[in-house]
């Protein structure tokens, strides 16, 4: 789960780590108020949108007076606006964080993120923060430092003042900064963070830090326990597909492909995922309608992938253990009595009562082709659906 960058600063604010003031305005008069209420002579305009790279995108604006304010905020507001991290449809700006500007004589990069290959909280520090961050990950790999917690989350003062030093910082930046570090690491094992980024943390002429941007990210399995973060969710950023399978109980994930999935088991619909891809193609969504799934969830679950106007044929695959063949086959049939179904569909059915699964199957108006094994069901979806990656 992704917040905004006011969300985030407010959680970097209550943990310490200076932020510049700033209140957030959905409208270009609250805009206006609120640049009134800030002491210039410099003033920001932030699109709150879940993706970065908006500096160089028209998301950030510079102004010098209120009015400027207003009128960049008149601009945002309402605009989609397309990044290099939204995709070509861009996103819709609702919010704007309107800050007061400050001078910065450099930019640094400061990160805590899980690293999935080592399980661990990695510690990232880099002297040449700020937007160009991605091209110095490519160029000048060196100059991104990386320290590991140990397994309880832990990384002792001198480690991530290792990761400062010899950067042309003084003695005093380079403990204050460590702490920042060590504080952001604490944030994230708190907040079941799987990212809590500052980028640019700029270093103020008067030789302090400030984080002029902040982007935090919680685990979703986490959001259950972390009830002052789920509170900070903006649903207008959650697909409106996946707010349809949330509230219907479904573990739907939408992705870029074109194969609409569905599986009964995480480990299955991943599976069965792998399969599309070596078949050639890319999956559409993740769906694991898990093993108390009834008529009711089948149904709703190809409904939500029949809504996705990008997904171009369905691919079922079933190993029946506690959730029976023939509930599922009913539950294909009973979305098909509902809707016009014209894309076509592989069903592979295989344990507990697939025989009666396969019965309801061919006596229903489906115009499902059914599959001998997973290889064979994905190969004849890619083949129906013709769209080989
Ligand atoms: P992002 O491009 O989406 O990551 O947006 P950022 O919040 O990082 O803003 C982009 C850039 O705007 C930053 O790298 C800074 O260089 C610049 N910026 C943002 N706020 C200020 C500010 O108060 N003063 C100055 N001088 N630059 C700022
Ligand atoms: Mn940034």
């Amino acid at each position: 789960m992704n917040i905004h960058e006011y969300q985030a600063k407010e959680l970097l604010r209550s943990y310490g780590i200076p932020v510049p003031h700033g209140r957030v305005a959905s409208s270009p008069e609250e805009a206006l108020a609120a640049a009134r209420m800030l002491a210039g002579p410099l003033w920001v305009v932030k699109a709150q949108i879940h993706a970065g790279g908006r500096g160089a995108s028209g998301g950030v604006k510079l102004c010098s007076n209120p009015n400027d304010v207003g009128q960049s905020a008149a601009v945002m507001l309402g605009m989609r606006l397309v990044t290099p991290q939204t995709g070509p449809e861009g996103k819709l700006v609702q919010k704007v964080l309107v800050e007061q500007g400050v001078s910065t004589v450099r930019e640094v990069y400061a990160a805590v993120t899980l690293d999935r290959t080592s399980g661990r909280l990695a510690v990232v520090f880099s002297p040449n923060g700020g937007m160009d961050i991605e091209s110095v990950a490519v160029t000048s790999p060196d100059r991104i430092r990386t320290v590991y917690a140990d397994a309880a989350h832990h990384v002792w003062p001198f480690q991530a003042r290792q990761l400062v030093h010899g950067c042309g910082l003084s003695a005093k930046q380079e403990q204050y900064l460590t702490s920042v570090l060590c504080t952001m690491l604490r944030l994230a094992q708190e907040k079941d963070a799987l990212l809590v980024e500052i980028n640019p943390l700029a270093v103020l002429p008067s030789g302090e830090f400030l984080a002029l941007d902040a982007k935090i990210q919680v685990d979703d399995s986490a959001v259950k326990r972390q009830i002052s973060v789920a509170a900070m969710e903006d649903f207008d950023e959650v697909h409106p597909l996946e707010m349809r399978a949330r509230a219907q109980g479904l573990n739907y994930v939408r992705l870029e492909g074109c194969v609409g999935t569905m599986a009964n088991g995480a480990g299955l619909a991943m599976a069965t995922m792998d399969a599309i891809k070596q078949a050639g193609a890319l999956p559409a969504n993740f769906l694991d309608v898990g093993g108390g799934a009834k008529e009711e969830t089948i149904a709703n679950g190809l409904q939500v992938m029949l809504a996705d106007g990008q997904v171009r044929g369905i691919l079922v695959n079933i190993f029946g253990g506690i959730l029976r063949c023939d509930v599922v086959a009913h539950g294909l049939a009973r979305a098909a009595e509902k809707i016009q179904i014209s894309l076509p569909m592989v069903v592979r059915l295989e344990g507990t009562n697939v025989e009666a699964g396969r019965r309801v199957l061919q006596e229903s108006a489906l115009p499902v082709v059914t599959a001998e094994s997973m290889a064979d069901a994905a190969c004849k979806i890619v083949e129906l659906t013709e769209v080989r990656a």
